[in-house]
């Protein structure tokens, strides 16, 4: 005969409690989903059925880094194919019977980052893809020069810096180098923006703008060089063409001018109109904390 029928009704009710925290404590982790976004910071994201505790470290020969999750079971073998920006592999299987192992396989040294919060594990991992290299971003406008006047109330001079500082980060996480011609709102001459470049033995000089129309629908992106400069051609078609990628917005193509800073820096020199600030859904879109991060993404692929 079943225990609880001689047990009295608040006895019964601490039965079942017992049993369902011994249940409870037996129930192991399991994996609910694992998301891959391979780029030049590879993530990686895992959400569990509860927060598994992690123990990471590296390993060499090849170079790996190793996620081991406790607790959790139940993980069917997995390999995935990266062989882009110094990532060979991503896997994961059942290391043990309660430990599922992640391993990340470098070309080289790799470096990561772990975010947890509640059931998800979000890992970021990047290689060294950008050392050796240097390039002088330059914010358009600032202080006193307010740039182009946009939809709610956006200033040229803010967004450009914006921009340009997501980039000095993802550049400089890479292993690059950037030079700021400014790196607060402040008003830079132009011929003191050309003497930082010309003095900075960067590979590349990128002035960071937005386009202005009255017309509210104007939009797409547009990249200046001067004519005669093949290089800067080079770099300003490579622009462009990462720009239209990343952003999916209008090609206006890659044209010469004789803007002051692309005509008298010796670098390849290249000038940007990243879109509309009069446009309101393109501008959101650009100065958005996602569009300051595809942004940086496009400065740090012309580098590689
Ligand atoms: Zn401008």
């Amino acid at each position: 005969m079943p225990l609880e029928l001689f047990l009295s009704p608040s006895l019964k009710l601490l039965h079942i409690l017992l049993v369902e925290t011994i249940k409870g404590e037996k129930r192991m982790i399991t994996l609910k989903s694992f998301i891959t976004e391979i780029e030049l910071v590879t993530k990686i994201n895992l959400v569990f059925s509860q927060k598994p505790a992690l123990k990471s470290f590296a390993l060499d020969n090849p170079f790996r880094v190793v996620f081991d999750f406790s607790k959790v079971q139940g993980i069917s073998p997995k390999e995935i194919p990266v062989n882009k920006y110094k990532i060979r592999e991503i896997r994961f299987a059942q290391y043990q019977p309660e430990v599922m192992r992640l391993v990340v396989e470098g070309e080289e040294v790799l470096f990561y980052e772990v975010k947890s919060s509640q059931n998800t594990v979000s890992i970021e991992v990047w290689a060294n893809l950008l050392k050796g290299r240097k390039i002088v971003l330059d914010a358009g406008h600032g202080g006193k020069d307010p740039g182009a006047l946009g939809a709610f109330g956006l200033k040229e001079k803010d967004v450009t810096l914006k921009l340009v500082l997501a980039g000095k980060v993802l550049i400089e996480k890479l292993g690059g180098e950037v030079v700021l011609t400014r790196d607060k709102d402040v008003f830079i001459p132009l011929p003191q923006r050309v003497k930082i470049a010309n003095s900075s033995n960067a590979q590349a000089f990128i002035s960071v703008h937005l386009n202005a129309a009255d017309d509210s629908t104007a939009n797409g992106i547009e990249t200046y060089y001067k004519d005669h400069r093949e290089d800067s051609q080079k770099l300003a078609q490579a622009l462009q063409q990462s720009l239209i990628r990343e952003f999916d917005l209008k090609d206006r193509g890659v044209k010469t001018a004789t803007f002051y800073v692309i005509k008298n820096i010796r670098l390849p020199a290249v000038l940007t109109e990243v879109g509309f600030i009069t446009n309101p859904q393109e501008i959101k879109l650009i100065e958005s904390p996602a569009g300051a991060a595809r942004f940086a993404r496009v400065l740090a692929k012309t580098l590689l």
